[in-house]
């Protein structure tokens, strides 16, 4: 039987009980959690095989839950959150006592937002404890855009997932962490940095693989595929080095047509860029399922949104 359902109800049920849920958010499907329960943290690490130096993002369902479990908010972590909640802005924050050091990896920080999809904050409102929920996937592999795709996964291990439809950014949220009240960004995501300096100003970007493990998302490999993957500024003369391997191809807009290409995907015709980061996991997704020698993968352009979808290409081609 499918563990893919609507029934709010039934999470509810499962989430009190101390099990694992997976839930729909805008960015990517996340394996969920009650965050005061070590029965279900640990199920989640164990699930995802993630190490447990990698803290989790916790969820709640507004803003004024904030102060429940952090103790310090810098006036711009204020600004950022009343501009960009419910939505994709992860916040690093000195945490309360009440958060379990499991959650932070032993940090004084916890990671925290409001997730923007009606389904899973709906669920939030009916819970009465937060959900610390990760990507839905096995460390280090491509991440979940789709119920299907958190079912492959996990059919036998987990109970339910709660089907939200596909997920409308389709990459991590953006993480921002503060040194000296001053925000910085830790993790590029689905939140553009030019969105985040017209609320804040200039801000700094520390998203390198050297300040791992406080962010897991920045190991060098990540979000991986697991046919061999190249990134690509020419593609055409990649495709040609190439030519005598089963080839697919992840393009941005369609400019090239090659009929050693076994098989393509062009993530948006009309180069928008928010098309492309929705589609660009199940992209991957797809392709990984072809039987291919290599994937050649498309640089994008280096601004806004294109920024963060390079850096997930990056790293899925380590
Ligand atoms: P994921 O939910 O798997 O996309 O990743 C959660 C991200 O949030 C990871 O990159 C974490 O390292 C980051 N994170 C969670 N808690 C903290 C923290 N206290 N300090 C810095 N980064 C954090
Ligand atoms: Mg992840």
């Amino acid at each position: 039987m499918s563990i893919v359902s609507k029934d709010i109800s039934k999470a509810v049920d499962l989430l009190t009980a101390e099990e694992l849920v997976a839930i729909p958010t805008e960015t990517v499907y996340g394996l969920a959690g009650n965050i005061y329960s070590e029965k279900a943290i640990k199920s989640i690490f164990e699930t995802k095989q993630r190490p447990f130096f990698n803290p989790l993002i916790v969820h709640i369902p507004s803003l004024d839950y904030l102060e429940k479990i952090v103790a310090y908010i810098p006036e711009k972590g204020k600004l950022l959150a009343e501009a960009f909640w419910p939505g994709p802005i992860t916040l690093v924050l000195k945490k309360k006592t009440i958060i379990p050091d499991i959650i932070t990896a032993g940090k004084d920080t916890v990671a925290v937002r409001v997730p923007n999809h009606p389904l899973t904050l709906e669920l939030l409102n009916q819970l009465d404890f937060p959900l610390a929920a990760p990507s839905a996937n096995p460390f280090s592999s491509i991440s979940p855009t789709t119920a299907e795709h958190v079912e492959t996964y996990f059919m036998d291990k987990i109970k339910m997932v709660l089907d939200g439809g596909a997920c409308k950014s389709g990459i991590e949220s953006t993480i921002i962490g503060f040194e000296d009240d001053e925000p910085i960004i830790y993790r590029l995501g689905s939140t553009p940095i030019e969105a985040i300096e017209n609320v804040v100003g200039k801000i700094e970007v520390k998203n390198k693989k050297e300040i791992s493990p406080d962010a897991p998302g920045m190991l060098e490999r990540h979000y991986a595929p697991k046919t061999k993957t190249i990134l690509t500024r020419n593609l055409s003369k990649s495709i040609e080095k190439h030519r005598n391997k089963r080839i697919g191809v992840l393009m941005f807009n369609d400019i090239l047509n090659d009929d050693v290409i076994q098989f393509k995907i062009v993530l948006s015709e009309g180069k928008n860029l928010e098309e492309a980061a929705s589609k660009l996991y199940d992209a991957l997704h797809q392709l990984d399922k072809q039987d291919l020698d290599i994937i050649i993968a498309e640089q994008l352009p280096d601004y806004g949104l294109g920024k963060s979808i390079n850096d997930r290409l990056e790293r899925a081609t380590k």
